[in-house]
């Protein structure tokens, strides 16, 4: 099949039956359930660009069929910057609020199926099964959802020391027919709205015999049997696109995954005890740089859009002339502008890896995921700052309906430069982004969802060759004069 519609989605995840719980009860159907559909029908639209501009949006491969083009295996800087282009369309369309649009998990299997040989090295038979697995989802241009953190009940020993051995996801024995896993994994992000689940392995693993039941890499189909996805609330209150603009349409919801000895089928295992490979595998296929591309890309279209609402509501209060409204202002200007030059420079700089793929630079984009999740909680403080008590002057759509309302709105709520309904809308846009819980999740999102800060910044230390600097240092202090 190759690239899909929206419409070939929406059937595939309406037959597809996946065991989802949220709110006390099994969701139905998904694609009508109230905390789903939307966001669905969204993901759905992304589909039916490719349908639309698929000289854009697809790529043409071997075989002579199109595929989206996030599941391109780059051969050139060109290539990179088209999966750019494609993925910032994409990324657009959700105002950056829909951080889990296919490509970002695209991009990580065509990475990981183009190191093929990396798997082969532990079981010939992996090798074939990534490349055989990148090919199948290409086919079918599935969505997909990924969880990679184990829970913890305790921090006394720490992950490695396998405190929570008990609640972690392991292996429990192999078959014929594949590896039984049990346990549990967190988060899922969009996976009320993924026909597919990637597992792959958590937080680095000590080097022992005890630890190779946790060190486990495979997909299986969301509505695989003993598979449960356990949904926090939603966000999406069924209310009007006017009253909640984002959450009407974004919500891409969190699931904890249980896993009640559900059966991997053997052709769908990458990495099964092997602690040394699942430890390196995402830099060593260099699916994290792949990844952060796919993130850095995001950040360049949600910051956009946070400036340009900012921008928005500095215009129409007649806040412009303001010299500290300006200030903030300067302040998200840096933040685009910082977020545009990373994904430049970790363009321009793509090499070939060794698997001979093209790879965006990763410094630069390694400098973008550790700087966003400080400066998207800033962004949002700034549209607070800026916006005050007009957050909270937000009548809904049903008090615009009500004729008795009509006129104190329209007398009391019209801004300098546009009517109430106008002036209000943009406000309940500004209050969905700073201050209403599908807000709230955003920012912890940008926080946490690409890992740890910490954990993040101790790899941006290992990655970087500080010795020529430490050199220039130590050269400088032997200077005679
Ligand atoms: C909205 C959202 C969506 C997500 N979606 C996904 C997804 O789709 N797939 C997926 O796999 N994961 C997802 N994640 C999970 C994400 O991978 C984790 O949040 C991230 O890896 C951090 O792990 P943690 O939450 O267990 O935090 P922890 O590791 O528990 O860290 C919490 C805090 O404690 C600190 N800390 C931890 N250990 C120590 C220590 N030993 N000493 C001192 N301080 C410590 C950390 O620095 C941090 O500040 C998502 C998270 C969020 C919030």
């Amino acid at each position: 099949m190759g690239a899909r519609s929206g419409n070939n989605y929406l059937s595939a995840l309406k037959k597809l039956g996946a065991e989802i719980w949220i709110g006390g009860t099994r969701a139905g159907e998904v694609t009508s359930y109230p905390a789903f559909a939307n966001c669905a029908r969204s993901v759905a639209s992304l589909y039916d660009m490719q349908m639309e501009h698929p000289e854009a949006m697809t790529f043409r491969t071997d075989d002579g069929g199109r595929a989206g083009m996030s599941f391109i295996i780059p051969k050139s800087v060109e290539d990179v910057r088209k999966r750019t282009k494609m993925m910032k369309t994409w990324a657009d369309f959700g105002c950056g609020m829909l951080g889990r649009t296919p490509d970002y998990l695209n991009v990580s299997i065509a990475a990981m199926a183009a190191a093929r040989d990396f798997f082969s090295e532990s079981d010939p038979r992996f090798g074939d099964n990534i490349w055989n697995y990148y090919l199948e989802a290409r086919h079918h241009d599935w969505c997909a959802t990924h969880t990679l953190v184990n829970p913890r009940a305790s921090r006394a020993a720490g992950w490695s020391g396998q405190t929570d051995a008990d609640l972690a996801l392991k292996l429990v024995e192999k078959t014929n027919e594949g590896i039984v896993v049990n346990g549990c994994r967190l988060l899922a992000t969009l996976a009320p709205m993924s026909e597919e689940l990637l597992v792959f392995p958590s937080t680095v693993l000590k080097a022992e015999p005890a630890a190779e039941p946790f060190a486990l890499s495979f997909a299986i189909p969301c509505n695989a049997k003993g598979l449960k996805f356990l949904c926090r609330d939603t966000y999406d209150l069924g209310r009007p696109r006017f009253d909640h603009p984002l959450a009407s349409r974004f919500d891409e919801m969190d699931a904890v995954v249980v896993f009640d000895n559900v059966v991997v089928p053997w052709n769908r295992v990458f990495l099964c005890g092997d602690v040394v490979r699942c430890n390196s595998l995402y830099a060593a296929t260099s699916a994290v740089v792949h990844m952060m591309h796919q993130v850095v890309v995001k950040n360049v279209a949600k910051s956009e859009f946070l400036l340009g609402l900012a921008a928005r509501i500095a215009e129409s209060s007649d806040a412009m002339p303001l010299q500290h409204v300006r200030e903030r202002l300067a302040e998200m200007i840096t933040t685009v502008e910082t977020m545009r030059s990373c994904l430049r420079a970790a363009e321009a700089d793509a090499a070939v890896d060794k698997w001979g793929v093209f790879v965006p630079a990763r410094p630069p984009l390694d400098t973008a995921r550790n700087l966003f999740p400080r400066l998207y909680p800033r962004m949002v403080e700034i549209i607070q700052l800026n916006s005050s008590s007009s957050l909270m002057a937000t009548p809904s759509a049903a008090d615009f309906a009500n004729p008795d309302e009509l006129p104190d709105l329209e007398r009391y709520f019209a801004a300098a430069d546009s009517p109430a309904r106008e002036r209000v809308a943009l406000y309940r846009l500004a209050w969905d982004v700073a201050c209403s819980s599908f807000g709230g999740r955003q920012v912890l999102y940008e926080r946490f969802f690409f890992g740890d800060p910490v954990r993040m910044a101790s790899a941006l230390v290992d990655n970087t060759d500080l010795k020529p600097l430490v050199d220039r240092v130590k050269a400088f202090l032997k200077r005679p004069d």
